[in-house]
């Protein structure tokens, strides 16, 4: 390992085509090695971006070469590596790392699991209120935080919510449920700026490796980007980041207003000056389709003081099967062959004999869909999803 200090203003850019683990290991002693990033800490607390059940070949998810090649520069430096993660609202936690296979791949790599109650609560969770803060006063992170280094592992790839979500969204899903849903309802942009006041990763590496762009963050086109981002300030990661995929900072709304209160930051860029690697497509923005995401929200607070603790709003609506992007069986060209029912990695959510998803434990993995011989599975949804790549 190179022990020398990081340099806060430098951004590092490598490609991935010798491998993420390579390349990982590589930008991270680019950026002078990870002894300066955790710097004594016992724990460094590694952060992807798990939000939902699709794998990172689909570009939606970080992948695990890049957390693998993380964790072993932090166990080198002597800290523990530890994942932190709560997917999307609308995503169990635990069907989630199932379909990602995420305890199996940590139980491997010697990586702990840390599940905090993503419902919030004294016991797991230390409240920050950070000074300039507008719409996101005071919210609350692991308590566990207080004794690691945070490693920031977003993906590159657009939001149909937020345009992009990069290095400065993704400290989202280490916040408890009712701190994203207040995030959502006061202006989800305003709220990425107040919550990167309180939250400073010490390293972010942006996974480029597939990426996505369109209708991101689930459903979009794999980009096939083969890049790795990295650096310590989360906004000057994010604009370096949106030059490699031809995106305007501006046109990202949460980019703009971090420009206008925090500033430019200024870097130096170490590694690889690569240009543009890929024009992006951003995704439409159907006014529609956002205004009722975003209702959901504000639905959930009353909806909260009579559902138990842990239901929300739109894990409810989501679980009807009227809303949401979901697979539907054709009853007429499906031949009843069970491939599907084999693929689902969750127990009991197809029924062969009805033919009829449980849309309260389906997790829209599009895994079945994928699977399926016959084409007989078509995806509905009201997320602006073309035919899923
Ligand atoms: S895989 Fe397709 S054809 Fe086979 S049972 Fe499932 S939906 Fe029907
Ligand atoms: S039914 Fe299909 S989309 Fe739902 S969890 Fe199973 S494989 Fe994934």
């Amino acid at each position: 390992m190179i022990a020398t200090q990081l340099a806060t203003d430098s951004i590092a850019i490598t490609r991935t085509f010798d491998g993420i683990e390579e390349a990982a290991h590589r930008i991270i002693e680019q950026l002078g090695g990870m002894a300066s990033v955790t710097r004594g800490a016992r724990f460094a607390l590694l952060k992807p971006n798990f939000v939902a059940g699709r794998s990172a070949e689909t570009g939606s998810t970080t992948s695990f070469a890049l957390l693998k090649a993380v964790a072993e520069e932090v166990r080198a430096c002597g800290a523990e590596p530890v994942l932190c993660e709560t997917p999307g609202t609308e995503f169990d936690r635990e069907a989630t790392y199932t379909i990602l296979g995420v305890e199996k791949f940590c139980a491997e790599n010697g990586i702990r699991i840390v599940r905090v109650d993503p419902e919030g609560g004294d016991q797991d969770w230390v409240e920050l209120r950070p000074p300039g803060a507008r719409q996101l006063r005071r919210f609350h992170v692991p308590r566990f935080l207080q004794e690691a280094c945070l490693i920031n592992l977003p993906v590159l790839k657009t939001h149909v919510v937020s345009t992009m979500t990069l290095g400065m969204k993704n400290p989202m899903g280490i916040l408890p449920r009712p701190d994203r849903r207040a995030m959502h309802t006061f202006g989800i942009d305003q709220c990425i700026v107040d919550m990167n006041r309180g939250i400073k990763p010490d390293l972010t590496i942006v996974d480029g490796s597939v990426g996505q762009d369109g209708e991101g963050p689930l459903y979009g086109d794999k980009a096939d980007l083969q890049v790795l981002v990295a650096g310590r300030n989360s906004l000057a990661v994010d604009l370096v980041c949106c030059q490699l995929v031809g995106v305007k900072p501006h046109d990202i709304p949460h980019l703009r207003l971090a420009l206008e209160q925090l500033g430019k930051p200024s870097w130096t860029l170490v590694g690889e000056d690569i240009g543009m690697i890929k024009q992006f497509r951003l995704p439409k923005q159907k006014a529609l389709y956002r205004f009722i995401f975003w209702l959901m929200y504000p639905l959930d607070y009353p909806y909260n003081w009579i559902a138990e603790r842990g239901k929300h709003f739109c894990t409810t609506l989501y679980g009807t099967g009227l809303v949401g992007t979901r697979p539907q069986i054709n009853e007429v060209s499906c031949t009843r062959c069970g491939v599907c029912v084999e693929t689902c990695p969750l127990p009991n959510v197809i029924d062969l004999k009805t033919l009829k998803v449980n849309y309260k434990t389906c997790q829209r993995c599009l895994l079945c869909y994928e699977a399926c011989p016959e084409n007989a599975i078509s995806v509905k949804g009201y997320s602006g999803t073309r035919r899923p790549s």
